[in-house]
C-alpha cells in the first residue's frame, strides 16, 4: 500500500491582485472594482470584465469614489489625459447601477 501522506494543496489563488482605487486610494480586489481604459481613438471605455489590454485605471463600484475622483482628478492623473463630463456621466450611471444591484452581473 502506498500511503504517501502528502497534502495536495489545491492551487487556489490566495493572493488576489489588488488595485488602487482612483477615488478613495484604497487597495481593493479587482473584482470589487471596475476598470476604465483608454482606447486607441482617445476615448474611454468601461472594462467590466478586466480584459482590455490597455492602460487602465480602477475605481470601486460605488458612486462615492466617483465623486472623490472628480475632486482629486485621480482618474485623469491615472490615465494621463482629460476626461470629458460625458464620460463621467456614463461612469456615474454604471456605478449607480452597481449600487442598486442591477448592474451587469457577469455570471
Ligand atoms: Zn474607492
Amino acid at each position: 500500500m502506498n500511503t504517501t501522506k502528502k497534502s495536495i494543496m489545491k492551487t487556489k489563488p490566495k493572493n488576489k491582485p489588488l488595485r488602487k482605487c482612483v477615488g478613495c486610494n484604497e487597495m481593493k480586489e479587482k473584482e470589487s472594482m471596475i476598470r476604465v481604459t483608454k482606447d486607441v481613438l482617445g476615448g474611454f471605455q468601461i472594462d467590466e470584465t478586466h480584459t482590455v489590454q490597455s492602460r487602465g485605471a480602477y475605481i470601486c463600484k460605488n458612486a462615492d469614489c466617483l465623486k472623490k475622483t472628480l475632486k482629486n482628478k485621480g482618474l485623469e492623473r491615472s490615465l494621463k489625459c482629460k476626461i470629458s463630463d460625458d464620460f463621467y456621466q456614463t461612469l456615474e450611471q454604471v456605478l449607480n447601477a452597481y449600487e442598486n444591484g442591477s448592474g451587469a452581473v457577469s455570471s
